[in-house]
């Protein structure tokens, strides 16, 4: 019996030794990773790349699109700068933007006017704190520094194999298992088993202070997959304050918030709802005995308000249809609610198949009844047209005739306040090539992204001052 409990001691003992040189490791392994993040100011430029079919010119062929940006970060101040361009957009959109937050004030402003012209947002105090999530997504050193740091952080796992070393953590309440190469001990993936979440890192680079991979792809549950080259992280002494200011030719600020949705009557029989899904516009028409919604964008909560808004209204006319300009997920997403209620949805071919195959869709499809419109069909008053353009394979525009009023999504970029944009993208030159060379007479466009009443001479003002190919 004696000599089993001593058995069993130096058991314990060798298990207790094994631990030691296990969180040893660990600790040598995290520690190499986070080399930088103590550094409290710094910049770094990113270039993020992603592909998704529902945002794509043509859903089954993706083409990737571009998020590019420069960070300045400030963690003692809790202050930041962060320039970003997005393009590569089908037709292409180009944003540009900039923030910043100082002290508790954040604010983000618009460079070629496209989004918010010379208005500017007024963001929550929370923009540091998402700033610098943004910065943890790209960052490998902070990524790691910010587990390693975790008050419950805690070495669950190790197991080394020939070509890689296998760590279980729990950190910040969440389990992740990290995968080092034994040869270089480099960090090659994470994989967040709480959120189903994996980070891949490639090339990593010594950059004074800091130690980081200048490659990260970020794959998701949903198999969204971005991924993002990393360059010039430096070290600085402040943070310029320059960059923390507001450039004096934008005025109005105001506040980012999510507003009640509204009722315009446009005419006897045509209706615009206002601040759908944040800055959306949804139309519907009312023409022998039923109704035609025009906008299907956020999802079922979103349709599902609309749809009650209307039948409070309006109870003795039915939805019969309900049409979206194009295919993309953001304009799409609400059908799902329609489809369930029997509201026919009018669509070409593409767009069917682009909406049939929408995963989201798979598990209500049986509830999705098509109509079949062409261009120039003509239902209850409504004409449609689709014009030939790069934004999406089948994309259209709704005409009331009656009212010579246009509805559109993603064919014009007109911020709310009407200045005019310094640059216009492809499709909406199509657009309005396309509106001249048909002769259209209108007197409103009603733009499914932030502006619902767009006027034919702001229009003819955003095309003359845009003639030269932007960059
Ligand atoms: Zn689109």
């Amino acid at each position: 019996m004696k000599n089993f409990s001593i058995l069993i001691l130096v058991y314990l003992s060798v298990l207790a030794c094994q631990n030691k040189t296990d969180n040893a490791l660990a600790n040598k392994l995290l520690k190499k990773h986070s080399m930088g993040n103590e550094i409290k100011v710094f910049r770094f430029h990113s270039v993020a790349k992603s592909e998704y079919g529902p945002q794509s010119y043509d859903h089954a062929h993706p083409k990737p699109s571009t998020r590019e940006a420069e960070f300045y970060l400030d963690q003692s101040e809790r202050s930041y700068y962060a320039e970003v361009k997005r393009y590569n957009f089908p037709g292409t959109f180009f944003f540009w933007t900039k923030e910043f937050q100082k002290n508790q004030h954040s604010y983000r402003y618009d460079v070629n006017g496209v989004l918010y012209g010379k208005r500017v947002v007024q963001r929550d105090s929370g923009a540091y704190g998402r700033a610098i999530k943004q910065a943890e997504e790209m960052l490998s050193f902070k990524q790691i520094g910010q587990l390693y740091a975790a008050k419950d952080f805690a070495v669950l796992a190790m197991d080394p194999s020939q070509s890689s070393i296998e760590l279980k953590v729990r950190a910040n309440s969440d389990t992740l298992v990290l995968n080092f190469e034994t040869e270089t001990k480099q960090l090659l993936s994470t994989h967040n088993l709480s959120k189903n979440t994996k980070y891949f890192f490639k090339d990593y680079v010594r950059e004074g202070p800091f130690y980081y991979a200048s490659e990260i792809k970020f794959v998701d549950f949903d198999g969204f997959e971005e991924t993002t080259h990393v360059a010039e992280v430096g070290k600085l002494d402040v943070l310029d304050s320059e960059k923390l200011v507001l450039p004096k030719d934008h005025g109005a600020i105001f506040e980012d918030l999510d507003l009640d949705i509204e009722l315009e009557k446009l005419s006897a029989n045509l209706f615009v709802i206002s601040n759908v899904d944040y800055d959306r516009y949804v139309a519907f028409k009312i023409e022998k005995g039923s109704i035609m919604v025009l906008g299907a964008p956020g999802g079922a909560q979103v349709s599902n308000e609309i749809i009650e808004l209307i039948e409070t209204k309006f109870p003795n006319f039915p939805i019969e249809y309900v049409y979206i300009t194009h295919p993309h997920s953001d304009h799409m997403r609400g059908l799902s609610a329609y489809a369930k209620k029997g509201v026919k949805i009018l669509a070409d071919p593409y767009t069917k198949s682009a909406i049939e195959a929408f995963t989201p869709f798979a598990k209500d499809l049986e509830h999705f009844v098509f109509h079949p419109i062409e261009n120039e069909t003509v239902l209850n008053g409504v004409k449609f047209y689709f014009p030939t353009n790069s934004h999406s394979k089948s994309q259209s525009f709704a005409y009331f005739i009656e009212e010579e009023v246009i509805y559109e999504g993603d064919f014009l970029e007109v911020p709310l306040d009407n200045t005019i944009p310094t640059y216009m993208s492809e499709v909406e030159r199509q657009f309005v090539t396309f509106l001249k060379n048909e002769n259209l007479q209108y007197n409103r466009i009603i733009g499914h992204h932030r502006n619902g009443n767009i006027q034919p001479e702001i229009v003819e003002a955003y095309y003359q001052n845009n003639l030269q190919e932007g960059p």
